[in-house]
């Protein structure tokens, strides 16, 4: 797995052993069901049976892998906008090229996240680079789907391109699991990705039969997704596996526990950790537009299909990439 890691995780500076705090109880295990996104790739809606009450200021997450695609099957997506959240893009595996109606664009890879803030809004499209296309290959990563609060759903456009080089690695204090601080903070310990609504994003990797309490801010809500293989969550010792969510009650501390049997394919309990402060605000939502109102929503759609939210560049399509859409495509094919 070629996301961000260390020789010797014992060297990495630690996080802290949470003391007199409560480790929160698991609330409800949830599966990942299945879905089809863009252009006909598959992907597990991590989130699927979560209230987006519980999820608050998280609104959903996409699973892609991982996934060994033959020759000519990897997928990306058309054209599409945004308005009102942010996108979160976490390649482990693989490629995406990306380029969006600003002339902006670039490529995910090993580890790098993407974190675009939709804002007023924007067009994009996310694809496999041409050379994966044609010869297939790995591919793991996540789309994580971010709310931004009313006063700032209509800010700018923006994007952070987190290298995977830059995440924060820490370890547990015996050194039996890793942690990546993509974004925001965990026990004092900042990852390089800024967000606006307060979050903290943590890719977390448990070699078999390793244990992990980490202090979580009392604050923020806490969700776990398993990425791969399987184990344990909470003080209770739910099992959970690939494809799995763990939503957290209340407390300090969230805890892991990697089952001392993985698949051999994929040897770590393999954990997104993901928490934030909840908005407590109404949410209008129709496909990519993430609103406080309906009449936020339907002006939205309208101003995507006026062509505000920008056009697709024409001059920058390469050979056989999606040609630019005309306003009657637009309006039919409004996909996430
Ligand atoms: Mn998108």
């Amino acid at each position: 797995m070629p996301a961000q890691s260390a020789d010797n995780w014992l060297a990495l500076p630690k996080v802290s052993r949470p003391l007199a705090t409560t480790d929160r109880q698991v609330l409800s295990i949830t599966t990942a069901v299945d879905g089809v996104e863009g252009e006909g790739f598959l992907v597990r809606r991590a989130f699927a049976g979560i209230h987006h009450h519980q999820l608050d200021p998280l609104i959903m997450m996409d699973h892609i892998g991982e996934v060994e695609y033959g020759p000519g099957e990897p997928k990306g997506t058309p054209w599409h906008p945004h308005r009102g959240f942010e996108t979160v893009t976490y390649v482990i595996d693989g490629e995406i090229v990306h380029r969006d109606s600003t002339g902006g664009g670039g490529t995910i890879k090993n580890g790098d996240t993407q974190w675009m803030t939709a804002g007023s809004g924007l067009l994009h499209i996310e694809t496999p680079p041409e050379s994966l296309v044609m010869s297939g290959g790995l591919f793991h990563g996540v789309q994580l789907w971010v709310n931004l609060p009313a006063a700032d759903k209509m800010i700018a456009p923006h994007y952070q391109d987190i290298r995977g080089s830059r995440v924060r690695l820490l370890s547990s204090p015996d050194g039996g699991a890793l942690l990546r601080v993509i974004a925001g903070e965990l026990d004092g310990h900042r990852g390089p990705g800024a967000t606006h609504t307060p979050i903290t994003m943590v890719h977390a990797t448990l070699r078999p039969g390793a244990q992990l309490t980490v202090p979580w801010r009392e604050d923020f809500n806490a969700v776990a997704y398993v990425l791969a293989g399987r184990g344990n969550a909470g003080a209770e010792q739910r099992p959970i596996r690939m494809g799995q969510a763990a939503l957290f009650g209340s407390g300090g501390a969230v805890t892991f526990k990697a089952s001392t049997t993985q698949d051999t394919r994929t040897p770590d309990l393999e954990v997104l950790l993901l928490g934030g402060k909840p908005l407590r605000e109404p949410i209008a939502q129709y496909g990519p537009f993430v609103m406080n109102t309906q009449a936020e929503l339907i002006q939205a759609i309208e101003d995507y299909k006026r062509g505000r939210l920008g056009t697709v560049p024409v001059t920058k399509a390469a050979p056989g990439q999606t040609a630019p859409a005309t306003e009657a495509q637009r309006e039919h094919h409004m996909p996430k």
